[in-house]
């Protein structure tokens, strides 16, 4: 069992000194200004007179290079979360990536998640770090300005990062990171390439990260409430492709260490698909999923569907995803976990029949489960799956009666849906 990080690894104790995420003032920030006013002007201005097809299609690709590995992969699931193990280079390399963004270096990074976070988990806290105001007025805010809290949280940063020497250098030298890439790109193609693979990817990335933001703390689909946090993320379903999955936000509000950030049927998320392929790969180990982290009082499941999920915080898979997690286990190596009602059957018993690919245990359940990654499957479906697990022989045959199981697993759920409270 992958042993999940804590959700609150940098920050202080909030009885040692919880500080105030309330006062204090927000300021013109020259600093900010100047970066992505002249990368926005560059931009625009050049972007217009250096147009070419080619030269849109080099923005398109390296900006959904850098959010993918780097923002999403390297700055927000690696460096922020810890959510994956994966080699130290590999690690460097993602980190690199996600500096490219031009936002800030890595460390500043850090302490700016970790501080939003945290505020938005106190019962109130400054609208500059909720996103509550307007979409201009916090437009304004969050790109040209920045926050003075009076008496600021104290964020204290695990030593494994504040010493690390690349980071630290990554943090003195992050504006002048886009150097390297500039010069590739000038000689790749001269100035257009720098104008569109260098600027106008900045102010795409650093206009983009705010616009998410600002939705992903105003609009778009509930999945689960933090009861007590002075504000909810929310779900945008439509902008999921576009932000590598990031956008998937009340989903990271109620599991913030989870690698994985689409958790629900339909919910695309292809940073979790690299993940996945980098698992695959061996470049990737320990991935922390929704259910590996300890449950939340303050979590309150909005759909019916999960608030009678038995605690996994996950819906049960519809006949289609039952089928697919079918092939998972016949062609690829998912985790399994088996959860009993603990009456009748016994995890031992269990265990003899499903072979040793399959984890059993967790009772209390009010069904019997099996979570396929993070599909979770009940009643008899997983009972046929549990037994396919078992080798390849036994998986074509019971892969066979799934279809017939799964019916009839829809079936009753659809009876219980009908039935009221
Ligand atoms: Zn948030
Ligand atoms: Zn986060």
């Amino acid at each position: 069992m992958p042993q999940p990080p804590s959700d609150y690894r940098s920050i202080t104790a909030p009885d040692e000194d919880p500080g105030d995420v309330n006062a204090g003032r927000v300021a013109w920030s020259p600093l900010k200004s100047l970066w992505l006013g002249s990368m926005a002007g560059v931009a625009l201005v050049g972007g217009a007179l250096t147009f070419s097809w080619s030269a849109l299609a080099l923005f398109a690709s390296v900006t959904g290079m850098v959010l993918l590995l780097g923002h999403s992969l390297g700055s927000h699931r690696k460096l922020i979360h810890n959510s994956f193990d994966c080699p130290k280079w590999l690690e460097y390399l993602l980190v690199y990536l996600g500096v490219q963004v031009g936002l800030s270096g890595p460390i500043g990074l850090l302490r700016q998640h970790d501080l939003r976070d945290y505020a938005q988990r106190q019962e109130d806290c400054h609208p500059y770090l909720r996103h509550g105001r307007t979409l201009l007025a916090d437009g304004w805010w969050q790109l040209f300005c920045e926050l003075r809290l009076d008496r600021p949280p104290r964020i204290e940063l695990s030593a494994a990062i504040a010493q690390d020497r690349f980071y630290r250098f990554l943090e003195r030298t992050w504006m002048l990171q886009q150097l390297p890439p500039a010069v590739l790109l000038y000689l790749l193609g001269g100035w257009a390439f720098v104008v569109w693979g260098v600027c106008a990817r900045i102010t795409a990335g650093v206009a983009g990260h705010w616009l998410i933001g600002y939705f992903a703390h105003n609009h778009g689909g509930m999945h689960h409430a933090v009861d007590g946090a002075a504000v909810q993320g929310r779900n945008i379903g439509w902008t999921s492709l576009l932000t590598m999955g990031e956008s998937w936000h009340n989903n990271h509000h109620a599991f913030p260490s989870s690698a994985r950030l689409g958790l629900y049927p339909g919910e695309w998320d292809p940073g979790w698909w690299v993940l996945v392929c980098l698992r695959r790969a061996g470049l990737v180990t320990r991935i922390t999923q929704a259910r590996d982290l300890p449950p939340r009082p303050e979590l309150r499941a909005l759909d019916v569907r999960i608030a009678n999920d038995g605690g996994s915080g996950l819906p049960a898979a519809g006949w289609m995803a039952t089928l697919r997690a079918g092939w998972t286990i016949l062609l690829g190596r998912p985790s399994l976990a088996l959860h009993a009602p603990g009456i009748n059957l016994a995890p031992a018993k269990l265990a003899r029949l499903c072979g040793s690919r399959v984890e059993c245990g967790g009772t209390g359940q009010a069904r019997l489960q099996l979570v396929v990654d993070t599909t979770v499957v009940r009643g008899l479906p997983a009972v046929v799956l549990g037994i396919a697990a078992r080798g390849p022989m036994t998986g074509a045959a019971a892969l066979l009666l799934l279809p017939a199981a799964a019916a009839l697993e829809s079936v009753r759920a659809a009876l219980e849906a009908a039935e009221p409270a």
